[in-house]
């Protein structure tokens, strides 16, 4: 799953599909069609399939468990040089080289390798087989790539506490980062096409399957044409498969896969006509799970109509320590006030709704010894918030900009909650808020996803979520919403692009 992108899109993915199947059997028993939808949105469906694959060759060649012998793994569906060698080392303390780019990045600068990298990569395997421990081969190749992630980083890499520095050449020369060279790269073709939207009057929309060879084989699209290699594809609504519909254009999807970049333009139409063999109207609430790739997806498409943004940790700094940083200087009796007295339990009950009143007379009932301290929470709640996210901010601003139908939804208590809007009037832009405090309602309670919903006229299926919570994430997913988890504002432009959205 981790194949070309980033823990954190791969996450909640990884946690679904080994619940669902938790063993090699239990994969290799499960239909591709289910394993596809599961899929959906982690892009590079050929690994989906291939896993399959390689569970059936596992109960089939190799008694239910994976060879303990590298050639073995090696002709095993999906698995190419670095899985197989990766397993042979970690799981069986086999002797093998495991190169992955982190690996590359470090030989290359130890031994100062200026062939670009693609030719160098049989040097490079070369090294690290002379290079590794016998005895402990896997954690010599755990040990090469976290220092790879960590240490010898792309940009700027932390030479001074590297335990390699006195053998390294491309310290020696003065510039690490000249390593590994990489060739020129050649732009990719544009291919283009147009993709059509085809809404029933009930939300569904119209679905069918690709061939079943070939590029994202049997994986669901919306009609599309065929994606030419050159530029004048057939990009209008005359391409359209239901004629005397009236198309309207919603924009471009730019989707890069290996080989190509593609633009689709993409049309959307209400009709209510029949669906023809081998298509069928999907529910707008089972879009999310049908085996739609990214390019296809339903954001992609533009049927995310609304966008919901949580505001503490995405918008704007929250941290409650930082006053009493100043207030409890000692950070052993600080850490224990904040464990103990004002915990994140007590405090979420004002995000609830209950007045700060009360809660600081019950607190002040159990530990009248810090009478002080607790009053000091709410007096001192304009250092919790000591700056906004720019990043973020920026995202938002460009968003509205485009017009994009936005509204927040927040658990805050409603007096801080005023405060935070004219600190950071940006809370004031969009539709609207929903606010924990002045509804008394608070995030995961699906309560509050349907009360935001009603109030804002939202369409659950063309609605996306941005909140650092996973659990908030979590249960706008099974509310019906489409949902991100936000770690930081580079990754979620990459996600709303996922989605459709290109802000910038
Ligand atoms: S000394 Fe610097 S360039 Fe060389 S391996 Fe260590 S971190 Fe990388």
């Amino acid at each position: 799953m981790l194949q070309q992108t980033t823990v954190a899109a791969v996450r909640s993915y990884f946690y679904a599909f080994t619940a669902r199947w938790p063993t090699i059997a239990a994969l290799a028993a499960a239909d591709e069609e289910d394993i596809l939808k599961a899929w959906a949105g982690l892009g590079y469906y050929s690994r989906a399939r291939n896993l399959k694959k390689c569970a059936d060759a596992i109960m089939a060649d190799h008694g239910g468990a994976f060879p303990a012998d590298l050639d073995a793994l090696r002709a095993l569906p999906g698995i190419g040089d670095y899985t197989s060698a990766a397993i042979a080392a970690i799981a069986f303390d086999l002797p093998a080289a495991v190169v992955d780019g982190n690996v590359e990045r470090v030989v290359t600068r130890l031994k100062a390798i200026d062939t670009p990298l693609t030719k160098a990569k049989p040097a490079i395997k070369a090294e690290v087989a002379a290079m590794l421990d016998p005895e402990r081969p896997g954690d010599f190749a755990q040990a090469t790539m976290d220092l790879g992630a960590t240490i010898c980083t792309p940009k700027r890499p932390a030479c001074l506490p590297c335990p390699l520095r006195s053998e390294c050449a491309a310290l020696d020369q003065g510039d690490p980062e000249r390593f590994p060279v990489k060739a020129p790269k050649k732009d990719k073709p544009l291919r283009v096409g147009a993709a059509f939207v085809l809404v029933r009057d009930d939300g569904a929309v119209l679905l069918e399957k690709r061939a079943g060879t070939g590029l994202l084989a049997g994986m669901t699209q919306v009609p599309t044409t065929g994606w030419n290699a050159r530029h004048d594809g057939e990009t209008g609504s005359d391409a359209a498969p239901v004629a005397g519909t009236e198309w309207r254009r919603c924009g471009q999807v730019r989707h890069v896969f290996t080989h190509f970049a593609l633009d689709l333009t993409v049309w959307h139409a209400l009709s209510n006509h029949r669906a023809s063999d081998g298509q069928w109207w999907s529910p707008a609430s089972e879009l999310a799970g049908e085996a739609l790739p990214t390019v296809m997806g339903p954001a992609a498409m533009h049927t995310i109509r609304h966008i919901v943004f949580d505001i503490g940790k995405v918008l704007i700094h929250y941290d409650p320590g930082l006053p009493f940083k100043r207030i409890i200087p000692d950070d052993e009796k600080r850490r224990w006030f904040l464990a103990n007295v004002c915990t994140p339990a007590w405090n979420i009950e004002q995000d609830r709704g209950r007045s700060w009143a009360d809660a600081e007379a019950e607190l002040i009932a159990a530990h009248p010894d810090w009478a002080r301290e607790i009053r000091a929470f709410r007096q001192n709640w304009r250092e919790m918030v000591p700056h906004a996210y720019d990043g973020s901010v920026a995202i938002l601003v460009e968003l509205i900009e485009v017009g994009t139908d936005i509204t927040f939804l927040t658990n805050f208590a409603a007096d801080t909650f005023a405060e935070a809007q004219t600190l950071y009037p940006f809370l004031k832009s969009g539709r609207g808020v929903t606010v924990s405090g002045r509804v008394q309602l608070i995030k995961p309670d699906p309560a509050i996803y349907a009360l935001h919903t009603d109030t804002f006229d939202l369409d659950p299926a063309a609605t996306l979520f941005i909140d650092d919570s996973e659990q908030n994430v979590e249960a706008a997913r099974a509310f019906g919403w489409h949902a991100v988890h936000f770690t930081s504002a580079e990754a979620l432009r990459e996600d709303l692009q996922r989605f459709g959205f290109r802000p910038d």
